[in-house]
């Protein structure tokens, strides 16, 4: 029996990268996993494969976690089938780097949109379900760029840092509530995030840096961790980053 069997655990970006590995990761502690993304597709392969390899159900909602009413029918959906909605993992996002003076103003706003408004949205559906229940766990994906600022990462660094700053808060205002939050913060990973990168000077600037990037287990480990301890104990900021050799 693992530590997280009979749990629900919704992941939003389970389509790809960081939001895949996680989803099967909680599987492998008993979890089951609701897997959210734009992309059903994938999330059905995923769920089949999940199933397969783990003693555990999946269940696809396709998400646009900027439609509001998405998110809700994700939270809905996974209480009807589920029970309840242990485990929240605000996993999607964008990374659209770009230097200010290219003014990639579309750009800037489907960060907002999906970094920020989608993380809203995600503690809007589950928040009032896990005070309810009186138990819950909410994980926020920010990024080592929501702690310091790059070039061509401010405006992913502004939507990062809003992140990390609701972690905070709600870590706060929700520690008698039985609602943990856990704000996990990745360095470089290795996944399709910089392939939607658009600015010609980023991609230039890309191309001089070396480094060895992270895998998505890496941090899906980290959460794994984070969600397996004792309802006593609230991890509340992780931090990962590849070592530079
Ligand atoms: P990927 O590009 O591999 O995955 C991003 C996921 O977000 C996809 O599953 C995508 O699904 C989903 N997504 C994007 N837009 C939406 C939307 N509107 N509605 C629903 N889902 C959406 O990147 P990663 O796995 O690397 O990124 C996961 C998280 O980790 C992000 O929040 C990212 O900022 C963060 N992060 C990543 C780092 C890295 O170096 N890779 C470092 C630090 C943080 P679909 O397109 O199917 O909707």
């Amino acid at each position: 029996m693992g530590k997280l069997t009979n749990k629900a655990a919704i992941i939003t970006g389970a389509s790809s990268g960081i939001g895949k590995s996680i989803a099967r990761h909680l599987a492998n502690e008993g979890a089951n996993v609701v897997l959210a993304a734009r992309r059903s597709e994938r999330l059905q392969q995923l769920a089949d494969d999940v199933e397969k390899e783990y003693d555990v159900t999946a269940k696809v909602v396709e998400t646009d976690v900027t439609k509001r009413a998405d998110v809700e029918n994700l939270v809905k959906e996974t209480k009807a089938h589920f029970g309840s909605v242990d485990i929240y993992i605000n996993n999607a996002g964008v990374m659209l780097l770009s230097f200010l003076k290219n003014d990639h103003v579309d750009e800037w706003e489907q960060m907002v949109d999906v970094n920020i408004k989608g993380v809203l949205y995600g503690v809007h559906a589950s928040l009032p379900e896990m005070i309810a229940q009186e138990e819950g766990h909410v994980v926020n994906v920010s990024s080592v760029a929501g702690h310091e600022v790059f070039p061509s990462s401010t405006v992913y660094s502004a939507t990062k840092y809003a992140v990390r700053a609701l972690s905070m808060g709600m870590e706060k205002e929700l520690s008698r509530s039985g609602v943990r939050v856990t704000n996990i913060s990745p360095g470089a990973v290795d996944t399709e995030l910089t392939e939607h990168i658009t600015d010609g000077d980023v991609l230039d600037m890309f191309k001089q840096q070396e480094m060895t990037p992270l895998h998505s287990e890496d941090i899906a480990k980290a959460v794994a961790y984070a969600v397996t301890q004792p309802s006593y104990v609230n991890v509340n900021e992780v931090i990962v980053r590849p070592m530079h050799k």
